[in-house]
């Protein structure tokens, strides 16, 4: 699949420049095993990056302009490298232009450069094509001007683009596209960016996502509201234990504790921060044992405690987890990424996909009239040079 992206990549280039590519690079989406709205938590992330990609080619202008062509959405922008970047209308620029602007600002030296790319990591589902957008750009810049950026600052100053462009994210996304690994995850600390690889060797199971095609509206403020809602409840945490510094040095009990000091929503919300961070300790655990079915556990438990306790899902979210429930070949489900809307991620027993799929896709349908979207995912290597044959 990601050989004939390249080729068409290529090709649209050396049509539309009338020569061939110098660097192609591919910068995958992501997966999140577990560890879910704890980034900005201080805690734990369990990312992996995944086999869809955005495919990039590049040349160097040799002048002031760059040109950048989106191949799937049929349109292109020019941007001169000697005028101050600014916001723009349009809003896939703002991706390049905050990569190109960052980079400025961080004293690199790069001059015009062509681009075209073209992409098969769904967008807006959850699985971070926006990240890839940036870290791909970053790294084109840096292949043809010959940069001297390590991989931990790709992420970062994608990361800074991604707050440019008006999205207050954490580090997670940025970070397992550049850094992943084929078969491996990342558990990354998200207070330090200290980070560590483990094997992603899940048996007798594959990697699923349901998509429930769904996005709802209420993500942005629900996002906003439970980030103050945690730093209301660590506040208080604090106050009381003046030698706890953030959620990782908390147990359920110091939480519990303190009910009675805290209002019912930032209770709850706190609580499942300090379970979600335990719950990613178990996971490389039960991945370094090869216990699969008890990571399957976590993450079904790990749903209940983003439905029921941080309140960020929704029915069609709620659906599909519980359709997965009820079959004894898929053991683990939930929601990925910030909620409201986007995919589930599920175990499902190998020869046992399709009749899987199926089944869902038909129920799903019948209760939102609504098509599931579904992907198999396959975890890959993060931001690289495509070295193969074109
Ligand atoms: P995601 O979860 O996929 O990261 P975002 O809303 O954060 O969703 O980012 C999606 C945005 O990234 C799109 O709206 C678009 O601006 C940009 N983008 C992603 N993929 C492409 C692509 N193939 N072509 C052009 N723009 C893209
Ligand atoms: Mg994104």
């Amino acid at each position: 699949m990601n050989d004939l992206l390249i080729k068409k990549t290529t090709d649209f280039f050396q049509e539309t420049f009338g020569d061939a590519p110098e660097k192609i690079v591919l910068s995958p989406g992501r997966i999140n095993i577990i560890g879910e709205h704890i980034d900005y938590n201080d805690g734990y992330v369990l990312p992996a990056a995944i086999d869809k990609i955005i495919c990039f080619a590049f040349a160097k202008s040799n002048s002031k302009q760059s040109k950048i062509v989106a191949i799937d959405l049929n349109e292109e922008f020019e941007v001169d490298l000697t005028q101050e970047i600014v916001l723009s209308e349009v809003v896939w620029t703002n991706y390049i232009l905050g990569v190109i602007k960052q980079l400025q600002d961080k004293g690199f030296s790069f001059e015009g450069f062509n681009c075209v790319f073209s992409s098969n990591i769904p967008v807006g589902s959850g699985l971070s094509s926006s990240a890839a957008l940036e870290c791909g750009t970053i790294f084109g810049i840096k292949e043809l001007f010959g940069l001297q950026i390590p991989k931990v600052d790709i992420a970062l100053t994608g990361q800074k683009a991604e707050h440019w462009v008006g999205i207050n994210c954490g580090i997670m996304d940025q970070f397992s596209s550049v850094m992943g690994l084929e078969n491996k995850v990342i558990k990354i600390d998200c207070k330090t960016l200290e980070y560590e690889y483990h094997n992603a060797d899940f048996n007798d199971y594959s990697l699923i996502l349901f998509d429930s095609n769904v996005k709802h509206s209420l993500m942005t403020s629900a996002y906003n509201e439970r980030r103050q809602q945690c730093e209301e409840g660590i506040a208080i945490v604090k106050s009381n234990f003046p030698e706890i510094k953030s959620f990782r040095d908390c147990t359920e009990q110091t939480i519990i504790d303190l009910k009675d000091k805290m209002s019912h929503d930032v209770f709850r919300r706190s609580l499942f921060v300090v379970k979600e961070i335990n719950r990613v300790i178990q996971a490389c655990e039960t991945l370094d044992n090869g216990n699969i079915e008890l990571l399957g556990q976590l993450m079904f438990a790990t749903h209940e405690g983003l439905s029921k306790d941080y309140e960020v899902s929704c029915e069609e979210l709620d659906l599909l987890v519980d359709l997965a429930k009820a079959e004894t070949a898929v053991i683990g489900s939930r929601l990925m990424g910030g909620g409201f809307g986007g995919c589930t991620i599920n175990l499902v027993k190998k020869g046992q996909e399709q009749q899987i799929k199926d089944k869902f896709s038909k129920l799903y349908k019948e209760a939102f009239d609504i098509e599931l979207k579904i992907y198999d995912v396959k975890i890959g290597n993060g931001t690289s040079l495509y070295e193969g044959a074109l």
